[in-house]
């Protein structure tokens, strides 16, 4: 063992530039084999318990050899991945990644600018992206706008701002302890958890939002909303936001927007759609009407790592009175103060955000729309639809099978049926039947239990998605229902 002299100096750089250009490189070699291949191997497998002992090894306190780590990595982390880029991955709602994307955190880390703010080209990336989305968004340029790490963060930029713009005194500077009134913030019950979480944060608490309930459609019923927000004025509250839901998580409704609007012009309140599922619908041809009024909106949220498929993570709030959203989270002590000129000139992107730091996490995005434009991803969006109205009618023409919700975008819902069975017996089938299809590989639903009644959820926002994919998966689902139902392991 060589001791270092005391006075030499250590750094992270690699001591052999080109071993570690050659270990690079083969890293993208099989990357490219690892996404090429995809299709011949299954959607997901169970973790053996010799890899989940691997990931309990206590922290090496000595420098080891990264091509070895590499090789460990590509054993233990590699085959055990979620399956989300996979073709026949379904469940939940996520992108399906994609290789250009991966170049894209790359180079972003190679950059390596901090997105806080900055008199750099990054910064000037940034900008031009959040840009471009406002533009695809119907948003006119004078609205603000922040790449977030996702929807949830997104939603929150999105409600504080709508918190502080309607709460009648300084939130920022007082509390919600002085709010003469408590707020009242309104959703469907279809609406996503981390819009009730969101409140939770704000200090509101789940309470102050109130669900309005769905209708057979799973929109939220307009007649309901007007009516609570009267009998909440009546009753003390302060109405101030309206959050609707431009594709919903379980089943992928569109609530009224322009109706929405409507009563939001009408109330004076705060009107934000969260578009984390639908607002890209805008830039879809055949579907780009479904979301017709999600302009209108005070905020918007939207997730270019869903339908945009760039790796996760990101997602993007839309402001439209950017003074507003500048209000909210500006913020500069002495060590960040605005200066004319130098690195840090300009204004800061953390004006807009929570976050100080932030990665280039906008390049991904800017090499996505780059390489596709934007009507590639708008036909993908139409392609991801045709493909759910496909796989509706494979249901609807099979007796085994109930569509258990109208399919209005990319999510279907359904399930196997037995003659005289009971809710709980059919959960548990299909819940069976989901497992099964995940643990073997085949493919990856996931299920809800919408309006009372279980059923398998599939949600189709995946690039490398083939009919094909759908016949193979209703074949399944029949064969596994019949093993199950007869008893076989
Ligand atoms: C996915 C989703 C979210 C949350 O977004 P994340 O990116 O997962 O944080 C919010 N709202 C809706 C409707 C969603 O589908």
């Amino acid at each position: 063992m060589t001791l270092h002299p005391f006075d030499t100096e250590e750094t992270l750089d690699p001591p052999d530039w080109p071993q570690m250009a050659a270990l690079a490189h083969r890293m993208v070699d099989d990357a490219v084999a690892h996404i090429s291949g995809l299709r011949e191997r299954g959607v997901w497998q169970p973790m053996p318990e010799e890899v989940r002992a691997f990931f309990r090894t206590p922290v090496p306190e000595q420098p080891g050899d990264l091509a070895q780590a590499y090789a460990e990595l590509r054993q233990h982390l590699l085959p055990y991945s979620m399956g989300n880029i996979h073709p026949r991955f379904w469940a939940w709602y996520m992108g399906a990644g994609s290789f250009t994307g991966a170049l894209g955190d790359f180079l972003a880390a190679v950059d390596g600018s901090n997105l806080g703010g900055g008199n750099t080209a990054a910064c000037e990336l940034d900008r031009q992206v959040v840009t471009w989305i406002k533009s695809m968004m119907g948003f006119p340029a004078t609205a603000s706008g922040t790449l977030t790490s996702g929807g949830s963060m997104a939603n929150l930029v999105c409600l504080t701002v709508a918190r502080n713009a309607g709460a009648g005194v300084d939130v920022r500077a007082e509390g919600i302890t002085a709010l003469p009134k408590p707020l009242r913030f309104y959703a469907s019950d279809q609406a996503h958890s981390c819009i009730q979480k969101g409140m939770e944060i704000l200090g509101l608490g789940a309470r102050s939002l109130r669900l309005i309930p769905s209708r057979g459609d799973f929109t939220m019923d307009v007649a309901a909303l007007e009516a609570a927000i009267a009998e909440d004025r009546a009753s003390g509250w302060k109405p101030v936001c309206v959050v609707a839901t431009a594709g919903t998580t379980n089943t992928g409704a569109i609530d009224d927007v322009p109706a929405i609007a409507g009563i939001c012009r009408a109330q004076d309140l705060w009107l934000h759609v969260d578009g984390c599922i639908g607002a890209l619908l805008k830039i879809a041809p055949a579907n780009h009407a479904r979301v017709d009024g999600i302009e209108q909106a005070d905020s918007l949220s939207l997730d270019p790592h869903k339908w945009m498929h760039v790796p996760f993570e990101v997602g993007c709030a839309l402001v439209k009175d950017a003074g507003l959203h500048r209000d909210c989270l500006a913020l500069h002590h002495a060590y960040l103060e605005e200066k004319p000129r130098g690195i840090g000139a300009g204004e800061f992107l953390a004006d807009y955000s929570f976050e100080l730091s932030r990665s280039l996490k906008a390049l991904k995005v800017w090499m996505a729309l780059k390489e596709n434009g934007v009507a590639k991803f708008g036909r993908l969006i139409d392609q991801n639809i045709a493909q759910a109205q496909y796989l509706t009618a494979l249901v609807e023409a099979e007796p085994r099978l109930a569509l258990m919700a109208p399919t209005t975008i990319n999510v279907v819902c359904f399930r196997h049926v037995v003659p005289g069975a009971d809710e709980a017996r059919l959960a548990a089938l299909n819940t069976e039947i989901m497992l099964r299809l995940q643990e073997q590989g085949i493919a990856a639903p996931s299920d809800t239990t919408i309006h009372g009644r279980h059923c398998i959820r599939v949600a189709i926002t995946n690039h490398r998605t083939r009919r094909e994919d759908l016949d193979l998966f209703i074949r399944e689902v029949l064969r596994l229902g019949q093993e199950i139902e007869s008893g076989a392991a």
